[in-house]
């Protein structure tokens, strides 16, 4: 049945009258890039450009019916599922269509990333830049500061938020009262949502912070399909990471996948409505099916077959190095899989974080298993040439001014991105930003940087000005990409120039 068909509108309409709960997100979220996910990174720079223009490349509106966003972040997706589940009446809208039914609303769920800015890219950017927050930061202001959201809330109108962004809120409380903000829930909600929104609904009193416990992790049975599309595809195949890096919240959780019957019926509520692609989703799709750090080719190779044969394009979230250079056969042989029919390349979000096994021992203790910290700057080596060779394009981050981090690291990090430049990929340095068990410790800021760590970002942007034009060839080579792909040129030239004009390139 089409989105358009006339009794789905009419479901929409009924709805409408009764939706007690409100699910949206900031424009930054509300959009699917173009179709293309990648861009969705521009959302978390200063507008360097007039915010018209940087909307129009980075994050425009996604389509909608009236209000109804045919596409939504995957994490709302999977908040509404679980609500409906639990026989709320809920409806998620497009951040500019609430003024249409928030008369209606008893309880608004905001889900966010990055509602200060101080996500680890925001803050990079924001910094070097100095032009001001990060759109992020703007657009999760503006949404909850709408007159309709506001006028809704003297009547009672209750806003809990939600989402991967939601700890920046703990860190500034009184963002709370200045946005209007009555709980914000931290961690993987699906076991504690429904008690929180009935809380609301009955009026009752919520708490300010809710983290998440350990004990409340949902199993894989307790996390329901998502019902409505995902932007660009998007789709979960297991929650949790064990390889333990000190500064990150995931892996405090246990590692669960999910099943191949799962996976695709999440698909299929995407290819329904003409989603011809699916970006897996997991903090290391290669490791899929297994409980350690070697992938099990067999579980990973079956999950690509089954996905290809209904989309068009398939690619990943997020990979590990280590993974890759374990068992370059089994990246081949998947390359072959993926890259069947128009797809000509496919990309991953993948950690390098320093060059240095020391560091790496210190604050990464597993994320070169099974190598040695000894091996990292080799296994990186090894695993973006086997990606290179193989037409994966990694986006790699590096993160700056980990606790510890000394010159000679900062160095070996230098070094490493040296003798990366033979290879297609992206180098995207950001600022430490305390998390996970590290918590505590200082943020790293621009005025803290040291000439080497300023000559590690050179190296970084003269990288990727290098890469980025032969990468947007293949990236831009679909119709309704080569319309677009004079504009990120321009964009492109902008910081070229720029970057010349501040004798960096
Ligand atoms: S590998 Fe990535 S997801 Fe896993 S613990 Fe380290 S930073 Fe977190």
């Amino acid at each position: 049945m089409s989105f358009k068909s006339p009794r789905i509108l009419q479901a929409i309409r009924a709805v409408k009258l009764m939706a007690e709960i409100l699910l949206t997100a900031d424009r930054t979220l509300m959009s699917n890039y173009h179709g293309k996910e990648f861009l969705g990174f521009g959302s978390t720079a200063p507008p360097i450009l007039p915010e018209c223009i940087i909307k129009a490349l980075f994050f425009p509106p996604v389509k909608n019916k009236r209000g109804i966003p045919l596409e939504a972040p995957y994490g709302l997706r999977k908040v509404e599922a679980k609500l409906i589940e639990e026989g709320f009446n809920v409806l998620t809208v497009d951040p500019d269509g609430l003024c249409s039914f928030i008369d209606e609303a008893k309880a608004l769920g905001v889900y966010t990333m990055d509602p200060l800015g101080w996500g680890p890219s925001s803050t990079t950017f924001a910094s070097i830049m100095k032009v001001g927050e990060p759109c992020t930061a703007i657009y999760f202001r503006r949404l909850l500061t709408k007159p309709e959201v506001r006028r809704a809330r003297r009547r009672g109108l209750k806003v809990i938020v939600g989402g991967p962004g939601a700890w920046q809120l703990k860190h500034k409380p009184k963002a709370l009262n200045d946005y209007g903000i009555d709980c914000v829930i931290d961690g993987e909600a699906e076991r504690v949502v429904g008690r929180i929104f009935r809380m609301a609904l009955n009026g009752d009193e919520l708490p300010k912070f809710y983290d998440v416990d350990l004990k409340d992790v949902p199993s894989v049975d307790e996390i329901p399909d998502i019902i409505s599309p995902s932007v660009n595809g998007l789709i979960e195949i297991g929650r949790g990471c064990c390889r333990g890096c000190h500064f990150c919240d995931v892996t405090l959780r246990p590692l669960r996948w999910y099943p191949y019957e799962k996976i695709l019926r999440e698909l299929k509520v995407n290819l329904r409505v003409g989603i011809r692609q699916a970006i897996l989703h997991a903090e290391d799709v290669l490791l899929y099916g297994s409980n350690n750090t070697v992938p099990r080719d067999d579980k990973v190779l079956k999950l690509h077959e089954l996905c290809k044969k209904y989309v068009d394009s398939v690619c990943w979230s997020h990979a590990s190095l280590a993974a890759i250079a374990v068992n370059p056969k089994l990246v081949r042989v998947l390359s072959e899989v993926i890259l069947s029919g128009r797809q000509r390349m496919w990309g991953a979000q993948i950690g390098i974080e320093t060059g240095s096994p020391k560091l790496l021992k210190k604050v990464m203790p597993a994320k070169a298993h099974p190598f040695k910290p000894e091996d990292w700057p080799n296994v990186v080596r090894t695993a973006i040439g086997i990606a290179h060779d193989n037409n994966l394009v990694p986006a790699c981050t590096l993160i700056v001014g980990l606790p510890e981090e000394t010159e000679d690291d900062v160095v070996k990090t230098i070094e490493l991105i040296d003798d990366l430049r033979r290879y297609r990929s992206l180098i995207v340095p950001l600022f430490f930003v305390p998390l996970g068990k590290i918590k505590n410790k200082d943020w790293f800021k621009v005025e803290h940087m040291a000439e080497l760590q300023k000559e590690l970002l050179v190296k970084c942007l003269r990288h990727d000005v290098h890469w980025v034009k032969d990468i947007m060839g293949e990236y831009f080579s679909d119709l309704r990409g080569a319309l677009i792909k004079p504009l990120y040129q321009l964009f492109m030239k902008a910081i070229e120039r720029e970057a010349r004009r501040r004798k960096v390139i």
